[in-house]
This record gives structure tokens, sequence and C-alpha cells, in this order.
């Protein structure tokens, strides 16, 4: 298929490198350049613009924010009104999503398809895509999204609802990462080891990938280079807040989580991990 790929971030480039394995005839785009070289030797083409990257029959965006897939869509030589369906793999708010639904609709339409998976579930096609809009438009990228995932589910046909899956998901991995750290540093104030707690739990009834991936992170305290940054984790916890305020559901946990990733980036910098809000909740018992 003639794919566009915008945005060739941590997950972007492991995504495009992916549809280039499975085959298809892959464009190319990123505000820098120089992220392009490995796909451009391997057989993918250059595109000047994001609109350039949109003239075939699917355009996915896989971008840090809300301002980046604007400034994508509706900048100068932005994908609004090119022909190439558009596919936004990126975390954005619910606002956006329903902005570029009705934007797109008349054009070259829209799906919502956000992932979850880290960089190397990326780079093994190991995401889980989560895809809502139109049933045709989803069946037309089903082979692009087994190019890069090992699932995919639909949940719905307003764009919005997968975007308000992957944030309602982002905040539940956030509460699990917050409960380990706590749980984590009461073990050791008692002279417990942190591994031995998250072995048992993992091996009886915490037995999911969530625990035991985010709790390898965080028995190993690592937190650098980031595979998800405390930034992105933080604009994502807003996201949640504003879907929360805006349909009236208080999320008590909420505030907890993201007041630990404000400290964590105040104290350790924007490049720590989001599961980096550990180093937060031992410096609040005075461990570190
Ligand atoms: P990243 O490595 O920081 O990449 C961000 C991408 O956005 C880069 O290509 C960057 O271009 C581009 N960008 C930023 N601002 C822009 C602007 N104003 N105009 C045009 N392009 C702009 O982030 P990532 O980890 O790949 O995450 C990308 C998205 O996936 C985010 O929405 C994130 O929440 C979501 N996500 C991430 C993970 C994960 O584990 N990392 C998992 C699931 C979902 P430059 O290269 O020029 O800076």
């Amino acid at each position: 298929m003639r794919v566009g790929f915008i945005g060739l971030g941590q997950m972007g480039s492991a995504i495009a490198a992916n549809l280039l394995k499975a085959g298809h005839d892959l464009t190319v785009w990123n505000r820098s350049a120089d992220k392009a070289k490995d796909l451009v030797a391997a057989g993918a083409h250059l595109a000047t613009s994001p609109a350039e990257a949109a003239q075939g029959e699917v355009a996915m965006s896989m971008l840090s924010d809300d301002a980046a897939v604007e400034a994508v869509v509706y900048g100068e030589n932005g994908i609004l009104g090119a022909p190439a369906l558009h596919v936004s793999h990126s975390t954005i708010g619910i606002p956006l999503v329903e902005r570029l639904a009705k934007d797109h609709a008349a054009r070259s339409g829209f799906v919502s398809a956000p992932v979850f998976g880290r960089p190397a579930a990326a780079q093994a096609a190991k995401l889980f895509v989560v895809a809502a809009g139109d049933g045709e438009a989803i069946d037309r990228c089903a082979p692009l999204f087994e190019a890069i995932g090992q699932r995919t589910f639909r949940v719905g046909a307003s764009p919005s609802a997968a975007s308000l899956v992957k944030l309602g998901g982002n905040f539940m991995i956030m509460a699990a990462v917050e409960a380990m750290a706590e749980a984590m540093t009461l073990v050791e104030a008692g002279g417990v080891d942190r591994r031995a707690m998250l072995d048992v739990l993992t091996g009886t009834i915490f037995n999911a990938p969530v625990y035991s991936l985010y709790g390898e992170l965080l028995v190993e305290d690592r937190f650098r280079p980031a595979g998800f940054a405390a930034p992105l984790g933080l604009k994502d916890m807003n996201l949640v807040d504003a879907a929360a305020t805006a349909s009236r559901v208080p999320m008590p946990v909420l505030g907890v989580v993201r007041d630990h990733l404000r400290s964590t980036i105040a104290s350790h910098g924007s490049d720590v991990d989001w599961a980096g809000i550990a180093l937060a909740v031992r410096q609040a018992a005075g461990k570190h």
C-alpha cells in the first residue's frame, strides 16, 4: 500500500520500519529530517512536507502532543486537504480528536488509532492498536495495523472513543506504577528486597504485563534512557484531567500521580521515564 508516515520519534521510527519491512511503499516526514536517514537508507522516500507524505492511500501520524498534531495537520503544507486517509496514533486530547474527525470528514477521512506498548514493543511489531472511526476506513488499514501490532481492537465509530480508552489505560498504568512504588518502598523499609516482592506478586495474583514490565523498571531503577518520557506522561495525565473535568468524573488518584510526575521532572529532569515517579514516592519516605 502507498502509505505516508509523519513523526519519526521513538515510537514513529520503529513503527515506520515495520511498515517498510512488510513491503509497503513508504514515504516519511519528520520535523528534524535527520531522523529519517535510516528509513531512507532502508528504502523509504523522504517527503519535504507533511502534505507530500499524504499523497498516497493512508497517512499515519505519531507525534508528541496536540500542538505537534495541529502543526502537521493545520500548519503550512499540512495534511488537511491531502488525499490520504489520516490515521492518528498519537495520544492527544478528546477535543482535538473531535476537531480532526470533523475537518477530515468531508475530505480524506480520519481514524483514531492510539497504541499501547513502549518502543521495544513497537520495534517488535507487538503493539496493541485501539482503533475507532468509520468501519470501512478501519478495514482498509487492517494490513497496516497487522504490520505494526499484535492485535487491533475496534472500540466504536466515533474516533474519540479510541482516545478515551487510551487515556483511561495510561491513567491505569500510572496508578499501577504508583501502587507498586508505594508497596516496594514499604517492604524495603522493613528490610525486604523489592525484587522478592515483585517475584511473589507477578508469580501469583498480579500476573499481568503492566506489573512485570514496569515492576522490572522499578526493581532495577531503570529510568534512563526513557522509553516514555515523564513530560509526555504528564501531558497524558493533563489530558485525562481535561476529559474528567468535561464529564464531571472525580479521579482522586489522578491528582496523586500527576503531582508525582511533576516532582519527578522537577527533581530529575525531563529525560527520565514516567515510571520514575517511584523516585518521588521513595523521596517522600526519606529513601533515596
Ligand atoms: P518522541 O520520541 O518525543 O517523538 C515525538 C515526535 O513528535 C518527533 O517526531 C518530533 O519531531 C515530533 N514533534 C514534536 N513537536 C512537533 C511539532 N511542533 N511539529 C512537528 N513534529 C513535532 O515521542 P514518542 O515516545 O515517540 O511518542 C509519540 C506519541 O506516542 C506521543 O503522543 C506519546 O504519548 C505516544 N505514545 C508513546 C509511547 C512510548 O512508550 N514512548 C507509547 C504509546 C504511545 P522531532 O524529531 O523534530 O522533535
